[in-house]
């Protein structure tokens, strides 16, 4: 009983510290908007939370690894296509937004 206990209590934590990341990444100014909203109302509940389902689909970051004819800007550090290689400095390259 008592390890069934712990097992759930976890669960809730990680979900807890989930939907923190979520607001403070992602949707930092809504949340105080809606802390400034839920004081000035004060009591009217059924508002919910804005944008809740938003910051779910927030959280499925997805991995798309590197091709072959990809390459990692070492400035703003996104993968581009070979073709906006605008400079290659040792194991460096920098696309050609950063170099302008
Ligand atoms: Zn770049």
């Amino acid at each position: 009983m008592a390890t069934d206990y712990d097992e759930v209590r976890s669960d809730v934590k990680e979900t807890q510290e989930n939907s923190l990341e979520a607001l403070q990444s992602a949707n930092a100014p809504d949340a105080r908007s809606v802390v400034q909203e839920l004081d000035e109302a004060d009591g009217l509940d059924g508002a919910g939370v804005p944008g809740g389902e938003f910051i779910a689909e927030e959280l499925i970051v997805q991995v798309i690894p590197q091709a072959n004819d990809e390459f990692t800007c070492s400035s703003c550090f996104l993968v581009r296509h070979r073709s906006q290689i605008a400079r290659q400095s040792g194991n460096d390259i920098y696309c050609t937004d950063c170099e302008g």
